[in-house]
């Protein structure tokens, strides 16, 4: 804790500089107070050890100095000790083993003092069991020592003295950390506070939330980080802002997109896809680990990535997959100094339009043959005739007929053909008045009654019982019932049935027919309504004389009335074709 907040160890380093300084400060004290005192009073007793040793000098022989003794050991607190020149005890102020008179004074230095020399000691001395100061000094009587006299002062109250100021010391010391505590907290107050508030804010800001504001109210260095602090919030909020908006707006034309687009890193990682891009490589999870080599069925797209990685520019082709075709462009996205950050590919279903296209072809291909074939049909005879070829006049009789035919032949063609442009490109003329689907239905059936009594095919009608009458061209309604009927019949089977269905819904009619024939496949069924297109192209127009007209007549007669036609086929389950036209009651658009 104290480690690793600031003030913490702010307030560590001040009880530690306090520790140390008030430490070497106590001991240089002490030292100092103990040798101040210590010389002062050693000068003070060699003084006085010095007059008494010239007293004594002055009256060599005298005995007896008790009274005065004792007066002066009174006077500075120190036992006093006389001896002679051998160095035995004449006077002493001790009462104590081993400290009478006449005795050896056990003093070590006692020679040294009768050599002539003045000693000062500190230390234990035999009889007296505390540390006292020791003077000694000699005496001397016309240059002869004839003795020596020994201060003995105790140092206790040196040490008391010490004692009191190291104690004075140690509260001063323990005052000092008392105050740099409370500085601490103070200090706490002013730095850390606001440090910590920065410390939130920059966690909020770390969170997304950029609204936190420091309260700085110093101007010194804090104060100015704060302020530099609610800059940086305020201009991370705009950008993030502007970038999330931007990114909304690719997210939203990414959804609206009915492309695929996929983008990958350099490794070719996925980074980013849309639903189609989703649903075409049918990936379960937006995983973004999954790689491009990982996506099946497509190893052209890999191809393509790493060609545009190498070459460094777009790409375009066409892929076929999963029964489809895709055009797809592969292009490198670059950073603003232009290093290729990674490839977004676009993948367009252009399925329908291939299609088209080469129906279009097709189509072209088919006019030409169909009008190709009665034609030279045509040309041979009537060669044969302008040779003088038929034998006689029945055979001639018999080439025109047949020439009468392919014309009628051709013309229906011709007539299918304008007709359907006319009404592709809106000029279709159209006579709108009520129409009875009931009559229309018997009519039409009645036609092909014996057909199908001849190929021993059933034919159901139920039409319901009073049907509103439709607002449409009768005519060409006719046609449409014609051409469905046509188509089914041509296309069941011998002891097949059909079954004309009509009935209303508020004010739509609809009308039916079904049949239990081959069917058709899913991939064909949206395509059946387009020119010239027929689902077994194998099959020759003598077989079963189609050309693929009918239905696409259907569709846009149907469309001219604002109506809806669709199939419904399964493959060996029979074709149902269903369309919708409005009663009178709704006015026509
Ligand atoms: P046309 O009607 O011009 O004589 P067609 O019958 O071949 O020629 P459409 O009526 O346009 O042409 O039909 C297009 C194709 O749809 C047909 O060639 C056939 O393959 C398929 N088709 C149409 N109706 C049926 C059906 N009832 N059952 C099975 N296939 C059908
Ligand atoms: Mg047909």
């Amino acid at each position: 804790m104290i480690n690793r907040s600031l003030v913490g160890r702010l307030w560590f380093a001040m009880v530690v500089l306090v520790i140390l300084v008030m430490f070497f400060l106590g001991i240089f004290l002490s030292n100092f107070f103990e040798d101040f005192y210590f010389s002062l009073k050693t000068r003070e007793l060699i003084d006085y050890s010095q007059k008494l040793a010239v007293m004594i000098s002055s009256a060599p022989d005298r005995e007896g100095w008790e009274s005065e003794l004792s007066i002066i050991s009174k006077y500075i607190d120190a036992k006093i000790i006389i001896v002679d020149r051998r160095g035995l005890i004449r006077e002493c102020t001790i009462q104590g083993r081993g400290m009478h008179r006449g005795q050896k004074i056990e003093y070590p230095e006692i020679e040294r003092i009768l050599q002539g020399e003045t000693v000062v000691n500190r230390g234990i001395v035999p009889g007296l069991d505390v540390t006292v100061l020791t003077i000694g000094v000699p005496v001397e009587n016309n240059g002869e020592i004839i003795g020596a006299v020994f201060f003995l002062s105790p140092v206790e109250p040196v040490t008391q003295t010490v004692r009191t100021v190291q104690s004075y010391i140690l509260y001063g010391a323990m005052g000092t950390i008392i105050l740099a505590t409370v500085l601490g907290f103070i200090m706490s107050k002013k730095i850390t506070k606001p440090v910590l508030d920065m410390n939130r804010v920059a966690k909020e800001m770390a969170k997304g939330n950029f609204n936190e504001r420091i309260t700085t109210e110093s101007e010194d260095e804090i104060g100015l980080l704060g302020n530099s602090l609610n800059h940086l919030s305020s201009e991370l909020q705009k950008s993030i802002e502007a970038l999330s908006t931007e990114k909304d707006q690719l997210k939203n034309i990414l959804a609206s997109m009915t492309d695929a687009v996929v983008t990958f890193d350099v490794n070719g990682n996925i980074l980013l896809m849309n639903d189609p891009a989703v649903e075409l490589f049918s990936i379960k999870e937006r995983d973004k680990g999954i790689n491009i080599e990982s996506i099946s069925g497509m190893p052209e797209l890999n191809e393509q990535f790493n060609l545009a990685m190498k070459e460094k520019s777009h790409i375009k082709s066409e892929i076929p997959f999963n029964g489809k075709i895709f055009k797809t462009g592969v292009t490198p996205l670059r950073n603003d100094k232009g290093d290729i950050k990674g490839i977004v590919a676009v993948l367009h279903d252009i399925t329908r339009e291939k299609r088209l296209e080469s129906l279009r072809r097709e189509f072209v291909a088919n006019v030409s043959h169909e009008l190709r074939s009665p034609l030279s049909l045509l040309q041979g005879y009537v060669e044969a005739l302008a040779d003088g070829l038929a034998g006689d006049e029945k055979e001639r009789q018999k080439y025109l007929d047949i020439l009468l035919e392919e014309t009628h032949r051709l013309r229906r063609l011709v007539n299918d053909l304008l007709d359907l442009t006319q009404m592709q490109t809106g000029n279709m003329n159209m006579n709108f008045d009520r129409v009875s689907i009931k009559e229309l239905v018997n009519r039409v059936t009645d036609k092909f009654t014996p057909l199908f009594t001849e190929q021993n095919k059933k034919l159901g009608i139920f039409v319901e019982e009073d049907l509103p009458p439709a607002w449409g061209d009768e005519d060409k309604l006719q046609q449409v019932m014609i051409n469905l009927l046509d188509n089914a019949v041509k296309y069941t089977p011998e002891n097949g049935t059909v079954k004309v269905d009509a009935f209303a819904r508020e004010d739509t009619i609809y009308v039916s027919v079904e049949d239990s024939g081959p069917g058709i496949a899913k991939d064909d069924l949206e395509l059946i309504w387009e020119r010239f297109y027929k689902v077994d192209k194998a099959r020759t127009r003598e077989e079963k004389g189609g050309t693929g007209l009918g239905l696409a007549i259907v569709k846009n007669i149907i469309d001219a009335h604002g109506g809806n036609v669709s199939a419904e086929s399964e493959p060996g389950k029979g074709t149902k074709i269903t369309f919708s036209i409005n009663t009178t009651i709704k006015k026509h658009p």
